[in-house]
């Protein structure tokens, strides 16, 4: 029985880990996939139902390890599909280098980044995972290893980079990777009373390579919306290890605790949120305060708790996260004033700012704010409320992320992700017989066969 991070819901799937390129593509292309289609999984750190294919095969492609750092300029490295970003941080890190781009948590896989293109606080200055990636071995349906590039198969790699795993299964890929920055970043911290002003600080800012407002949408009358604005730079680490040939970069804190199984979800109630988010916003100073984070607890804050996702209980949790385009940022207030109106409960909610896309065809980021909201799956009206706010964002120029999404509409994603159709002609052309399925591509019909 599988299910996404955020446990909404469970589907039953025969579950394969091959542990060389040859398994995986015998797998791939074979009976079981024939019978009930497949799809590649890898941390399932996705919210929803992307990595899961109720009634048919799942290759859970953990198994596919390895990593390597090739010189060049700027050097790049080489890793298997099963690798996490965190264990490549590690080995960067020891040659001085870092990767590019950082999801909020790192226990990712490379082919989990690849295929949602994963964005981090750093979008609109140096864009989405897909950016950096140089060259994909994908292994199709039919079994072949092909190597995709921006120069060569051009359009597969790009309906790759973002395609959620429906092109095939990314066996391993080349990432360009920078140099690595110390470990203490200088950071600009704000508190706001409303989300207008976070939204004003993030607006034009030339001077931050990261930024991200926490916003508090727990706290009732004037204070609904205030936020915390983290901005932070990164400064080149002096050198990588210390004279005792420690690597001076410590890995962001190890995970100390973890939420116990069967953990009542009673506990998680409005009241423990609120003081929460109001711990954090007393804790920042009224007066912009300019102070030095580390990286640890700035990229990676949730990975602090182990299996946080169980504080939701057996009902789960659904993050809501939707995209506005540049010139309307006001749309992410519409939307929490409309689940305000609904009196849904929102537990986490992150803004961050968006630059150019990089041309993954169903790649979510594009220029523009995305708002993040955390909410608990099985509260009344959530649903019919998240539709209505579907239908609308779409009339604003707006989209939902696939990688969080378990709910979306299929009559709303030719509109929300225009590339869709070319996606759809490219997927039937290297898998005529659609074997590559998931419970996402089935609700949302992405593998089906183009218009045009
Ligand atoms: C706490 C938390 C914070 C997060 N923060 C961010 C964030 O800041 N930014 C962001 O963009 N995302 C974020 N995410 C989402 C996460 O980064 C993505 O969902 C990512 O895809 C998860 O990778 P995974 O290895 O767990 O893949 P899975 O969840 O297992 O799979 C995700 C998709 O990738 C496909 N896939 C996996 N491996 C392969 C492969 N080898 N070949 C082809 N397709 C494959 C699957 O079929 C599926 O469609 C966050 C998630 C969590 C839990």
């Amino acid at each position: 029985m599988l299910s996404g991070w955020g446990r909404t819901r469970l589907s039953s799937c025969v579950v394969l880990c091959p542990r060389s390129p040859r398994e995986l593509a015998e797998a791939l292309s074979g009976e079981l996939a024939r019978r009930g289609g497949v799809i590649p999984r890898g941390a399932g750190r996705s919210y929803g139902d992307a990595a899961q294919n109720d009634g048919g095969l799942v290759l859970d492609l953990t198994g596919l390890r390895g990593l390597q750092v090739l010189p060049g300029d700027p050097p790049v490295l080489r890793a298997m599909a099963g690798s996490t970003l965190s264990e490549a941080a590690a080995v960067l890190a020891a040659d001085g280098l870092a990767l590019p781009v950082l999801p909020g948590t790192r226990h990712v896989t490379f082919g989990g980044a690849i295929a949602a293109d994963v964005h981090g606080k750093n979008h609109r200055v140096d864009g989405s995972f897909g950016r950096h990636v140089r060259e994909i071995t994908l292994c199709t349906p039919d079994g072949r290893l092909r190597n995709l590039s921006p120069q060569s198969e051009r359009e597969l790699f790009c309906a790759t980079i973002g395609g959620m795993g429906l092109t095939g299964a990314i066996v391993s890929a080349t990432i360009a990777v920078r140099h690595l920055y110390a470990p203490m970043l200088p950071a600009d911290v704000d508190r706001t009373d409303h989300i207008h002003q976070a939204l004003e600080l993030m607006a034009d800012d030339v001077r931050h390579r990261y930024s991200i407002a926490w916003v508090d949408l727990l706290s009732g009358g004037r204070r609904f919306g205030r936020c915390t604005v983290m901005r932070s730079n990164d400064r080149p680490a002096a050198e990588a290890l210390d004279a005792r040939g420690e690597l001076r970069w410590r890995l962001p804190g190890r995970r100390r605790l973890a939420v116990p199984k069967e953990f009542p979800s009673w506990v998680l109630s409005d009241q423990l949120v609120r003081a929460f988010n109001g711990l954090r916003w007393h804790r920042t100073r009224a007066r912009p305060t300019a102070t030095l984070v580390s990286a640890g607890a700035h990229f990676f804050p949730l990975d602090a708790l182990g299996s946080w996702n169980r504080l939701y209980g057996d009902g789960g949790l659904l993050q809501y996260q939707a995209l506005a385009p540049d010139d309307r940022p006001e749309v992410l207030i519409e939307i929490v004033q409309r689940l305000r109106a609904a009196r849904l409960p929102m537990y986490l909610a992150v803004i961050k700012r968006f630059g150019e896309g990089s041309g993954g065809m169903l790649s979510f980021p594009k220029p523009g704010w995305t708002i993040a909201i955390d909410l608990p799956a099985g509260a009344p009206r959530l649903h019919d409320t998240l539709d209505a706010i579907d239908s609308w964002l779409v009339s604003e120029g707006g989209r939902v992320y696939l990688a969080k999404d378990a709910r979306l509409r299929a009559e709303l994603m030719p509109a929300m992700y225009p590339a869709l159709d070319a996606f759809q002609r490219i997927r039937a052309a290297i898998d005529p017989d659609r074997l590559l399925r998931s419970d996402l591509s089935r609700r949302l019909g992405l593998e089906e066969v183009g218009r045009r």
